[in-house]
């Protein structure tokens, strides 16, 4: 799906039974409204009706319904009686023969009908588009154009609900979100497409059939993501898409190296789930992470790096000269160099409920996809790095209260001064220090927060709308385990970190230290969060991406064709 597709023009929709009839009114119609907009044309009041809700279900505006009186099955009020029902702001016209002025007259009450039209309206000019035309200047004078983007309908506190949202948004694709529960237009779209609402959510394209429960590999196809390596092979091979992967693939492909970059989620990473970074260079009043990936993709893709996503890298092997990366479908990528920038993930908050409740109210890392749908709302942060300050200050912009559960004495500790000061002097948010969270509760959704006093040991169960949890990290090298060498929490070890005394790592066979960004194994370089021992900023990550194309270049110099 092109995201960025010119609006759609509005419909107008010539109606009648008789070919030669039908033929003539379209023709006419085009000649003087094709510009603006699209006719279309159904030779029976049911067909017509079948076009009318695949309109509706795309979103496509409908001007005008042009319907002859006289056909077989629904007649023409007949079918403008339920069109009106989806379209209701539509102007109708009747084609009437001499013998329908009663039907026409009794449907200007029955059906608000704007005008009836004798059959022949020859010469248009004079008998059909003077009245047309009127209809339709009404009709645009009151137009609001409509979204005219993907649509999500499901319930607001469920967890594939809050998938997609949050695949579409990381993946920086507009949508609009109707919430089964208070949207009257939800009802109207599940009734049109036939659900019956026990498969939930229904996504809605411009331009295709609706999605039951799409997976993320489903969307992707369908908005156009690109998931399949172009070549077989690649001077430069980075999986991971934060801002080390991203630096990389923009110094790579700049400098002339084949680059491939292989993304599990969505381009930006952690950064890409920030609201506001206020503390990257050059940007002294902050972006949104959502900008910095936005950015980096346009910069990466320009000069020539291809970006895979979503597509997970799932292992990784040697076979000098070459290096391999296996992908999530199976497929095999070889390279001479392989870059790791696959960073890391909040740890799991391991209390009872918390597996049942992650996505209907209990989230990691996703203030910027639910705050909206915390409005008013009392909402728990909990952790004390500058990432849970963040979402707190985000969150406060829309929830009534927000609450910091903090297992320590105080924000200053972990988190940047300028983000404790603003918490501190902001009326919305409240911070509880020496507090734990011990279990979460709720039906199909969270209610209830069960947290303890770590000083006095004292428990009490609270309300809670949301929790949004930021502790700590995890870093992603399952999938990387026995081939390079990690420290004992699984972070990659580079360079001098992997030299015992004057002994170079097993198996090394070089004649040199593995470089800066080298790991255990010569060709294959790790960077950002996910190295041992890494800055946890976006302007580190970025560095070290950018800073590897150089050993990539050192290493690619020796390496025999
Ligand atoms: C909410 C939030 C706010 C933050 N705010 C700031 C800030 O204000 N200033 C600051 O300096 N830092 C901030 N940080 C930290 C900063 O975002 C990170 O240090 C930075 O993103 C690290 O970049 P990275 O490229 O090393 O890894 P990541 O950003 O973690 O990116 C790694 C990428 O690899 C992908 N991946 C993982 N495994 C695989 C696999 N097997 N196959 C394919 N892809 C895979 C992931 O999906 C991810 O996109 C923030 C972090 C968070 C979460």
């Amino acid at each position: 799906m092109n995201t960025t597709q010119k609006r759609e023009k509005p419909v107008i929709l010539a109606v009648d039974d008789e070919p030669t009839v039908l033929s003539a009114v379209a023709r006419d119609l085009r000649r003087e409204y094709g510009q603006q907009y699209r006719v279309l044309r159904a030779d029976s009041g049911e067909s017509a009706l079948e076009t009318v809700r695949e309109l509706k279900l795309r979103n496509a505006p409908v001007a005008l319904f042009l319907v002859d009186q006289r056909m077989p099955g629904l007649s023409g009020v007949e079918f403008l009686a339920k069109a009106i029902e989806i379209f209701p702001d539509a102007k109708r016209v009747l084609l009437t023969a001499y013998a329908d002025t009663q039907a026409a007259i009794d449907a200007i009450n029955e059906v608000a009908l704007n005008h009836y039209l004798m059959k022949p309206w020859d010469p248009p000019d004079e008998h059909l588009y003077p009245v047309l035309t009127d209809l339709l200047d009404d009709w645009q004078a009151s137009f609001a154009p409509p979204f005219e983007g993907i649509r999500i309908v499901g319930h607001q506190l469920s967890a594939q609900s809050h998938q997609i949202k949050d695949f579409l948004s990381r993946n920086l694709v507009p949508y609009q979100w109707l919430d089964v529960e208070i949207d009257e237009e939800a009802s109207r779209l599940l009734e049109l497409s036939g659900s019956d609402g026990s498969r939930l959510p229904l996504v809605l394209f411009p331009d295709g059939p609706a999605l039951v429960q799409p997976t993320n590999v489903q969307l992707a196809e369908k908005i156009g993501l690109r998931m399949h390596p172009g070549l077989p092979f690649y001077d430069l091979v980075i999986v991971g898409a934060g801002p080390s992967g991203l630096a990389a693939a923009v110094y790579g492909a700049s400098e002339g190296l084949s680059t491939l970059l292989v993304e599990g989620e969505a381009p930006g990473g952690q950064a890409g789930t920030s609201s506001r970074i206020e503390n990257y260079l050059g940007f002294p009043s902050g972006l949104s992470g959502g900008d910095l990936s936005r950015r980096a993709v346009a910069q990466a893709s320009r000069f020539g790096a291809e970006i895979l996503t979503p597509l997970e890298a799932t292992g990784i092997r040697a076979q000098d000269p070459y290096r391999f990366v296996t992908l999530t479908d199976g497929t095999e990528v070889s390279c001479h160099a392989l870059l790791i920038a696959t960073g890391v993930s909040y740890r799991k908050l391991d209390v009872p409920g918390v597996g049942r409740l992650t996505g209907a109210g209990v989230y990691y890392g996703a203030a910027i996809t639910e705050a909206l749908a915390c409005r008013d709302k009392d909402v728990f942060v909990v952790g004390s790095g500058n990432s849970a300050g963040q979402a707190a200050i985000y969150l406060s912009r829309y929830a009534s209260s927000v609450t910091m559960l903090v297992r320590g004495r105080s924000l200053a500790p972990t988190m940047s001064h300028y983000l404790v000061s603003q918490i501190e002097s902001h009326e919305k948010i409240t911070v509880s220090p020496h507090t734990t969270v011990d279990e979460v509760m709720g039906d199909a959704s969270l209610e209830e927060i069960t947290i303890t006093d770590t000083t006095t040991g004292d428990s009490r169960n609270i309300p809670a709308f949301a929790l949004f949890i930021f502790i700590g990290a995890r870093p992603h090298t399952d999938w990387v385990v026995d081939v390079v060498e990690r420290d004992s929490a699984g972070f990659i070890l580079t360079g001098p970190s992997l030299l015992r005394g004057d002994r170079r790592p097993k198996g090394w066979y070089l004649n040199r230290d593995p470089f800066l960004l080298e790991t255990s194994i010569p060709g294959i370089f790790a960077a950002g969060d996910v190295r041992h021992r890494s800055v946890k900023r976006v302007a580190s990550a970025v560095g070290e991406g950018s800073m590897v194309v150089q050993f990539v270049h050192q290493y690619l110099s020796r390496v025999p064709e």
